[in-house]
């Protein structure tokens, strides 16, 4: 059954309750009504019989007052009469309001009540002329006497007060019945009232029950859902409900919700792709970020590295710089010192050779000293010899300016120190050359042999004799940046305390005992590279372990950029 249909048939049922309580109450009223009605008649009717009664010794007794007084009778008879006449008008009027009230609830009057009201009135009437005439036959000023008065109200009693007593009782005994009926016609009326009501709202709390409590259920069913697909639940599917509005409804909810669900899977699907798209552009903007970034971590990484090489020669010359001052007070003094040792030293050699020689002629030879004197001369020359090297290299320390430079064979160089260092190596180390084919350097060729081989004889002389094959001294050459070559000496010898890492290129710094090292070696060998725009480090040294020494010269193309670059 539809909704509408529901509602319809509550409101046709609401309607006929109302009407039946209605229709109660109208019945109820207008019966009560009409009981009431009856009785007020019925009241009004007693009330004339007892005022007919009561007004009958009055009657008497005026008449008696008024004979004896002389007075007309006659006149007080038909004010009298009057009386009674209207009374009786009275009545009539009242057993017509009867008969009325009668006609439509059923409660008739007696039978003939009219035509006894009118008999027992005219036999008060007549009564009532009878008596006047009797007390008007008395003799005038003097009173009625009492016996006369009793005969006139026995003949009242015999005539009429009968009847009169009679109808009284009667209608006595008819408002008696009105008013039981009258309260038995409340009673039934409230029952009736009480009966209906109940059975009404009975009737009216099942049909509610009946029509709405399956509307119930299926609102319930229909706000859990709208709930479920408010929280974005599309899965719901509400069972069929009939083909009533709620039915509809039930469709409509399962027709929206699956709506809504391929809505939602459209925004899903439009949602992934989107991030597909957006993640494939931010892969793509990453993978180029990556490139630029390797790129430039390239670019920075071969700066670094030039800048790195770059400090390391700014190191490297200002140590030198540094030093360069040490160098030249070292090289004044030691320009002073072998000028002024220079000239005897050479009149001493030449003096000891003389002598020497002139200890070889035959003539000398009986001389008994002779053998002592030669060994004398001898160890003198070899120590003015020793003086003598020392003297070179100090004016190689002093005036380092003066070496002429040209494109040189760093191989050749190579080969022919190593060649003159085999004594020094062949008891200590194997000498392995790893030597790529470089361009020449610009510098000077016996120069940078004496560069060469003082290095690997350092080398050799760091290795201690005996385990030859367990050692190795290895010169390595190969292309630098910006048109540089790199020499290295690696030695598997003693290697350097941190201690004196600092101080081996200061002039006479030594470690090898008297007469074996002059502490000029590292020192002139510096000299010699810096004077050829190269550059002498230690790479690295570690105790017990080796050190390898590096060189880097310019090659021509370098030399020739530079000047270039600084013609003066
Ligand atoms: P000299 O060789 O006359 O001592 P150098 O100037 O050539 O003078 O060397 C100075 C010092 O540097 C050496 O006494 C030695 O202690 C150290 N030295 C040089 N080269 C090496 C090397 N390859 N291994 C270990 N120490 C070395």
């Amino acid at each position: 059954m539809s909704v509408n249909a529901r509602i319809l048939l509550l409101a046709l049922v609401a309607i006929g309750i109302t009407a039946i309580l209605a229709g109660n109450s109208l019945f109820g009223t207008r019966k009560g009504r009409q009981i009431r009605e009856r009785v007020v008649a019925s009241q009004e009717q007693l009330l004339a019989v007892a005022r007919l009664k009561a007004g009958v010794w009055p009657f008497l007794n005026t008449l008696s007052r008024m004979k004896e007084n002389g007075q007309d009778t006659v006149a007080f008879l038909h004010e009298r009469e009057n009386q009674v006449l209207a009374e009786q008008t009275q009545l009539d009027l009242s057993v017509d309001e009867e008969e009325r009230i009668s006609g439509d609830s059923g409660y008739k009057p007696r039978t003939d009540e009219r035509r006894e009201f009118s008999e027992v009135i005219q036999a008060l009437l007549r009564w009532m002329e009878k008596t006047e005439a009797r007390v008007r036959a008395e003799p005038a000023k003097r009173p009625i006497p009492p016996m006369l008065e009793w005969e006139l109200y026995q003949d009242y009693e015999r005539e009429v007060g009968r009847d009169m007593a009679t109808i009284e009782a009667a209608e006595q005994e008819e408002l008696t019945w009105l008013r039981q009926h009258w309260d038995r016609n409340v009673k039934r009326s409230l029952l009736l009232t009480h009966i209906v009501t109940l059975a009404c709202t009975v009737l009216m709390v099942a049909l509610t029950l009946f029509l709405f409590l399956p509307l119930r259920g299926s609102l319930r069913q229909l706000r859990s859902v709208a709930e479920r697909v408010g929280r974005g639940d599309f899965a719901v599917s509400l069972p069929t409900m009939g083909r009533d509005e709620l039915g509809l409804l039930a469709q409509a909810m399962n027709r929206m919700a699956v709506e809504l669900h391929g809505t939602l899977e459209e925004k899903q699907r439009l949602m992934k792709a989107e991030a597909e798209v957006s993640e494939r552009e931010a892969r793509r903007y990453n993978a180029i970020l990556e490139e630029t970034v390797r790129a430039r971590t390239t670019e920075l990484e071969a700066a670094n590295t030039r800048l790195e090489e770059s400090l390391r020669q700014l190191q490297d010359t200002q140590a030198q710089l540094l030093f360069a001052d040490r160098l030249a007070a070292v090289g004044r003094l030691a320009a002073g010192v072998g000028h002024e040792i220079n000239n005897p030293l050479s009149y001493i050699l030449s003096n000891l050779r003389f002598i020497q020689r002139e200890l070889d002629r035959p003539e000398a030879a009986g001389l008994p000293e002779k053998e002592e004197l030669m060994t004398a001369i001898g160890d003198a020359r070899e120590g003015a010899d020793r003086v003598r090297i020392i003297v070179q290299e100090l004016k190689v320390l002093s005036r380092p300016d003066e070496l002429t430079l040209g494109p040189v064979d760093l191989g050749s160089v190579i080969r022919g120190a190593a060649s003159i260092a085999t004594q020094e190596l062949s008891e200590r180390a194997r000498l392995v050359l790893d030597c790529q084919d470089v361009p020449p350097v610009q510098g000077n060729g016996p120069r940078l042999g004496q560069v060469m081989l003082n290095l690997i004889v350092n080398a050799a002389h760091s290795i201690e004799p005996g385990r030859v094959e367990e050692n190795e001294v290895r010169v390595v050459v190969h292309m630098g940046i910006l048109d540089t070559v790199i020499v290295e000496v690696h030695d598997t010898g003693c290697g350097i305390p941190p201690e004196n890492l600092e101080r081996i290129f200061e002039p006479f710094f030594t470690t090898k005992p008297v007469g074996m090292g002059t502490g000029l070696g590292l020192s002139v060998c510096r000299t010699i590279v810096v004077a050829m725009g190269g550059t002498l480090q230690v790479v690295t040294s570690e105790v017990g372990r080796g050190s390898i020494f590096r060189i880097t010269l310019p090659t021509g193309i370098a030399a020739a950029a530079s000047l270039q670059g600084n013609p003066s």
